[in-house]
């Protein structure tokens, strides 16, 4: 006999745990399954420990420069052991704070790996033990793909996982993959003191951003030693006798290698829908996700897929709220009068809910929102590019950060399209730009809005006001 719940989440990272405690300080009784750590991938190998890593690279980079300030330092020394160990404390914290969390009045949690019963997606299987609910959700996150090529698996070869477990500091990296997990590790490891190659398959890094804002980055990162092979299709990865090896790609139709002592593969991340039984509970998926509408629901009513799983969007910012989105659904459709339809009930959205920011965490940093330029071209959109530049603005220079810019895209009725930063904090400035996507506000409030001076966020005021 199975066990009863409102809703059972299968997975506790960011698009499962938050999720539970909102359905159980409702007064739902919530299931959380997991096989691992809480926290998934964001916390545990993703997010947190890299920009762990990133402060300790950031904080190299400074005291190294730090004689330009007028602060001087004697013979620097770099410890990798103990930024490790500082990121372990800060995961650990964080952790326990979960822990605590799925502590919450309503909430079961039950350590192990779910799958779905064979011709009932409603009920999911831990060893011997059935749980049922009307509700599912679905937040397994993603693995690390790996291209088939020879080698793929060679033994100088690894992933995001273990470059947060190395014990030493790579003398020659190769990463393959030019976009946010490989370059934020590149940029971690080239301060470290590695010789960083970085070869990538697209004529630039960073496919999913905007061109003009990737090639300054890659501008940026090559002026500290980083060097790019774009363009460049990896066919094979050898393991040499001479304890290294070489990566072989292809570039122009010449075949070219770059010899290194560690190979990153990152290439990107594939849905984790291995272990559930799909199929048999007739969930549809595809190689990319989960399929699910716009309320992330699968083809299985009641069932949702939301986070990395699905394929859509795989930040972890985006998991939680595609999960808020989901108890949005669920609330609506309980309270559904006969006769209406499920959309009637939900909740009014505004126009900008869409506006996911996302954040790349080198040095320097490029942070985005809303569209791309080539996006705006692509949908034909009537649009203007207002730039500034952090040269010119006082905080910048009193920070030494001159490199870097905002770029706001800006269509015929002056709404606010897109917005692209590259430059220091623009993962933390972008938001104002994200808020005013989000709440519809144009350009000429935003040109109006006092910003506090000297402050970096005057670059956005400098820039809309063109
Ligand atoms: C190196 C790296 C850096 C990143 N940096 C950032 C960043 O700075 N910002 C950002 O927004 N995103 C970042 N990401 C992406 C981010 O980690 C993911 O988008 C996010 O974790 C997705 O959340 P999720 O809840 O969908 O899945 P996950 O966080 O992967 O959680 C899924 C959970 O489900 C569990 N699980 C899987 N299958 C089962 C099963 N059958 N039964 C029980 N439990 C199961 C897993 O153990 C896991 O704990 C990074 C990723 C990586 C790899």
């Amino acid at each position: 006999m199975a066990t009863a719940f409102d809703l059972i989440i299968i997975g506790a990272g960011p698009g499962g745990y938050e999720a539970a405690v909102e359905a159980a300080r409702e007064g739902k009784q919530v299931l959380v399954i997991e096989r691992s750590h809480f926290g998934g991938t964001c916390l545990n190998e993703g997010c947190i420990p890299t920009k762990c890593l990133c402060h300790s690279a950031e904080v190299l980079d400074e005291v190294r420069q730090s004689a330009a300030l007028g602060v001087q330092t004697a013979d620097v020394q770099f410890s990798l052991q103990n930024a490790m160990a500082r990121k372990d404390g800060v995961v650990e914290k964080l952790r326990a704070g979960i822990e605590a969390l799925m502590k919450t009045p309503g909430i079961t949690f039950v350590q192990g790996e779910a799958k779905f019963k064979v011709g009932d997606a409603h009920t999911v299987i831990i060893g011997d033990e059935e749980y049922t609910a009307p509700a599912v959700m679905i937040a397994t996150g993603s693995v690390t793909k790996f291209l088939p090529i020879p080698g793929a698996h060679s033994q100088h070869v690894v992933t995001s996982r273990e470059m947060l477990e190395l014990t030493e500091v790579p003398r020659r990296l190769a990463v393959i993959g030019g976009g946010v997990i490989g370059l934020e590790f590149a940029s971690i490891y080239r301060s470290f003191g590695s010789e960083v190659t970085v070869v990538e398959y697209c004529k630039e890094i960073l496919p999913q951003f905007d061109r003009d804002l990737a090639k300054r980055l890659r501008t940026s990162l090559k002026k500290r030693g980083i060097a790019f092979e774009v363009g460049a299709a990896v066919t094979e990865l050898r393991d040499e006798a001479d304890g290294s090896a070489t990566v072989l790609y292809s570039q122009k139709d010449k075949v070219k290698e770059v010899q290194a002592d560690l190979v990153l593969m990152a290439v990107g991340r594939a849905a984790n829908v291995d272990s559930l039984n799909l199929a048999e509970a007739g969930i549809d998926f595809t190689p990319r996700g989960i399929k699910v509408d716009e309320n992330y629901e699968t083809n299985v009513p009641g069932v949702f897929a939301v986070g990395d799983v699905n394929g859509l969007l795989q930040l972890a910012h985006a998991a939680t709220f595609q999960s808020y989105k989901v108890l949005d659904y669920l609330r609506a459709t309980a309270n559904i009068p006969e006769g209406h339809s499920s959309a009637e009930a939900l909740p009014q959205r505004g126009s900008g809910e869409g506006a996911v920011p996302a954040a790349v965490f080198t040095t320097p940093e490029c942070a985005m929102v809303g569209l791309t330029e080539e996006q705006c071209e692509a949908q034909g959109l009537e649009y203007r590019a207002l730039k500034s530049f952090y040269r010119a603005n006082g905080r910048a220079l009193s920070m030494e950060a001159e490199d870097g810019l905002v770029k706001i895209l800006v269509g015929a009725d002056d709404t606010i399209l897109g917005a692209h930063i590259l430059g220091a904090h623009a993962a933390d400035m972008i938001h104002e730009l994200t808020l005013a996507i989000h709440a519809g506000i144009k350009l000429p409030q935003l040109a109006r809005m006092v910003h506090a001076h000297p402050s970096l966020s005057e670059i956005i005021l400098a820039a809309a006001r063109g």
